[in-house]
This record gives C-alpha cells, structure tokens and sequence, in this order.
C-alpha cells in the first residue's frame, strides 16, 4: 500500500480517514489496526529518535491477542521474556506465588519487553513511510464531517483524529478536556542492570517495613529493579537503586551494571469523555494509572482495538459512545486495581508491615482467591479487555450524542 498524498484538500474530501497523534506504542498499534483494514492513515510523531527512558515492560495476554490480529505475537514473544512465576517475599522471607502457570488463556505467562523494543517492532509492521518523525501538532479543529490537524509547517485533514499524545496530550489542551486525577504520595526509582541475580526467569516482589522492591527479567540478560523512596528524588545519588536493594532484599546488584534509571511518582487521571465529535482519545491522552501492575500501556492496546473496530465500521459516529462507555468501564477497574496494589505495596513500618505479611500470605498466596490472582494480574478480568469480551449488542448504534 503506497501511503497517501499529503497535498492539503480544505475543500475537496478528507485526505487521510483517519489521523493519528503522536506515535508512542498505542498510536502505532492502532495505526497497524487501521492500516490492516484498508484505512488511509497518518502517524504525527514530534520525536525524531527513539525512547531512552525505560517504562512499560510487562505485556499481558488479552495485548497478545491483539497483536496475533496483526500477526505480530510471534515476534514478540520471540524477543521478550516468559515469566511465569511471581514470588513475594515479606519481612521473614518468601510469602508465597502468583502463578501464571494455570490462567484461562493460551498464554500462560507475562511477557516481559522494553517499551522501546515494543515501538520498534510496531513501527516496523506498520512501515516508516506511514510516520511523519520531528512533527508536532500544535492546532487541531474539526469542522463540518472532517479534521484539520496542523503540525510541522502543513495543515493535513482527515475524517478522524485519535489523540495518541500521551498523559501530557497536547490535543486534550487544545480541546479544553478535562482530565480529573491526583498524583499519589509515593515515590519510586528504578534501573535496568546487567541480571547477575541468579533468579533466571522469575519475578519478585519484596515487602519490608524500609519500603518495596520489585524485580522483573528483561531480555538480553537484564532485569529491573525498582525502589520505593521517602520522597520524590529527581537526582538520585548515585548507586541508590543497588543500595536500597541490598539493604531491602540480600540481593547485591552491583551500581557499575546499571544501565539506565527512571524515578516517577505515580498519578491517575481519566478523562469525562474519550472523544469530542471526531476528535477521539486513546491511551495515555485519555487515562493515567500506576504503573505499579503494569498495566497502562496494556490498556491503551485495548483502546486502540476497540477503537479500530469501531473506525472501520460504515456508522463510527454512532459507535463513539460505546467506546465512551466501555472503555471508561475497563480503565476505571484498571485504576482501582493499580491503586489497590500500589497502596497496599506501599505500607512501612513494623505493625504494617507484620498485618500485610498476614494479608499476603494468608489471602493473596494461599485459598480461593489465591487462585485467582494470576488471571487478575494477567488482565484477564478485566471489563471489556478485549473486543472479544464486549457483547455485539454494546456495538450496536444506540445513543446518538454530541458525537452525530
Ligand atoms: C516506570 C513505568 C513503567 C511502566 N510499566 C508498564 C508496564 O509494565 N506495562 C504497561 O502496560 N504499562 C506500563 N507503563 C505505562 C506505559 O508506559 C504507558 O501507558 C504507555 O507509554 C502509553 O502509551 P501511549 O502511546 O498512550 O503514550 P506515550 O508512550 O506517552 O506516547 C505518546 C507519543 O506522542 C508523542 N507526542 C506527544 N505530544 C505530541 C504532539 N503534540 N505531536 C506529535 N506527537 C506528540 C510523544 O513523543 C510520544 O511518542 C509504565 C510507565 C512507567 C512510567
């Protein structure tokens, strides 16, 4: 498919169906959805180069399934990590397991994958030629049954426009939507580091009354580890992460084998509405999480496939207030699950941390709920994670709002 024209047309037909902001994994994997299924796109990326900060690692199984439409699985699969097992340890030691090994999918495991690698193997399925690098979108308007989108010196127009631009979305501004959350009271440091831990395949948890620890495998031999910290550090010293991991967990993680470091204070936000007419948000644009459960990037990929599905259809207008509903339903439950976790994670002190060690072993690892444990964290519980999982009545049009 040779990528389209991209001669303004203000008054002739739209020249793109649909125009994709900002070109982070959630806007390329809906620009792979779209491109998949015909649709005349366009990905607006200000970056010219790729990501150096290290975020989202962990792919769940329902993003797998949507990466097996594109045919793309395999090669993921291929280049992260399996993780099967995740230990938790509290103060006196292992508490107990969450099991990937018996969840109700194919799929029995997270995978673990950079972020940056996840964009490069989307990038490359959807084709550079789709992706205009270095241009960032300062004005968007929409104006009878098309979109102007400016960016880079040009004005482009299209039926559609997805704001994909992340939790800083600049269409969100544009467009004065509000997007209510708070930041939360705690603080994290993490680093990526040559894996010299023994602990293969696995990940860990670690609770103490100093603070958590998690630990998970990456590929190429590398493993992360992230710290939780009094106070927000935006210059950590030097050699924190590998401090703080020794002194919480035995493990000695050596600072000269640290290859990046990444501190963020988690917030969360949702915006009221997904979409405004033909201007539509995805992903970070629309909600912000924990990243503590990794599961924002997970829940963008479901945005975007719900989102193409509807975008392909002859009455997408319609439609938008399903996505509206069903989406906000799902990243809601995504919030609260990330908001659970985290604060529970987050206790310190002695008392605290004897009462969560109790809760841990004898709630979370061991009894009914135990079992569970794997399919929540594998995002299989999730409302309407995935297409699959939405009933064809909810796609149906029914409610005709600002959106007709
Ligand atoms: C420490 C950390 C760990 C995480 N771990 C996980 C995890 O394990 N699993 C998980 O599911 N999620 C995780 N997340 C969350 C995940 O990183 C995000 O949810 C994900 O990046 C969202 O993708 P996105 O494409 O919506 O937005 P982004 O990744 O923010 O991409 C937005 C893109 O838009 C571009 N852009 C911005 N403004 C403009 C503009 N005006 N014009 C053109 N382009 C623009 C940006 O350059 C960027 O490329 C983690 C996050 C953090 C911080």
């Amino acid at each position: 498919m040779n990528p389209p024209s991209s001669k303004p047309s203000l008054t002739g037909a739209p020249e793109y169906d649909v125009i994709i902001v900002g070109g982070g994994p959630v806007g390329l994997l809906l620009g792979c959805l779209l491109k998949q299924q015909g649709q005349r796109i366009r990905v607006l990326e200000r970056r010219t180069e790729p990501i150096t900060q290290s975020a989202a690692i962990g792919i769940t199984p329902p993003s797998l399934q949507i990466l097996d439409k594109l045919g793309l699985a395999s090669a993921f699969i291929r280049s992260g990590v399996q993780v099967r097992d995740c230990f938790v340890h509290g103060q006196r030691g292992k508490l107990g397991c969450v099991s990937f090994r018996e969840i109700p999918d194919e799929r029995r495991f997270i995978l673990s994958l950079p972020q940056a690698a996840t964009i490069a193997l989307l990038q490359k399925h959807l084709g550079q030629e789709f992706i205009e690098s270095g241009c960032e979108v300062t004005y968007v308007r929409q104006q009878g049954g098309y979109c102007e989108v400016e960016g880079g010196g040009r004005r482009l127009t299209a039926r559609f426009v997805v704001a994909c631009d992340g939790s800083r979305s600049a269409v969100r501004s544009l467009l004065g939507m509000r997007a209510p959350g708070r930041s939360y009271d705690c603080h994290f440091v993490m680093g990526d580091f040559v894996d010299r831990s023994g602990l293969g395949d696995e990940a860990h948890l670690f609770f103490t009354a100093e603070g958590s620890v998690e630990s998970f495998p990456m590929p190429g031999g590398l493993r992360r580890w992230v710290v939780q910290t009094d106070t927000r550090m935006d210059h950590p010293p030097p050699g924190l992460v590998s401090r703080l991991t020794r002194q919480r967990t035995g493990f000695s993680v050596a600072a000269a084998d640290q290859l990046n470091e990444s501190v963020f204070t988690p917030r969360k936000f949702n915006c009221d509405r997904y979409y405004d007419g033909r201007i539509i948000f995805c992903g970070d644009a629309a909600h912000g999480m924990s990243p503590i459960g990794g599961q924002g990037m997970n829940t963008g990929f479901a945005d975007a496939e719900f989102l193409a599905e509807i975008l392909t259809r002859s009455e997408p207008l319609e439609l938008l207030a399903a996505y509206n509903r069903c989406r906000r339903r799902a990243v809601k439950a995504a919030i609260f699950r990330a908001e659970w976790g985290m604060w529970l994670g987050t206790w310190r002190g002695r008392g605290r941390s004897v009462l969560r060690d109790f809760i841990l072993k004898y709630v979370f690892c061991r009894g009914p709920i135990a079992r569970r444990m794997g399919a929540f964290y594998a995002m299989l519980t999730i409302p309407f994670n995935t297409l699959k999982r939405v009933p064809a009545s909810r796609l149906r049009p029914r409610t005709l709002d600002s959106a007709s």
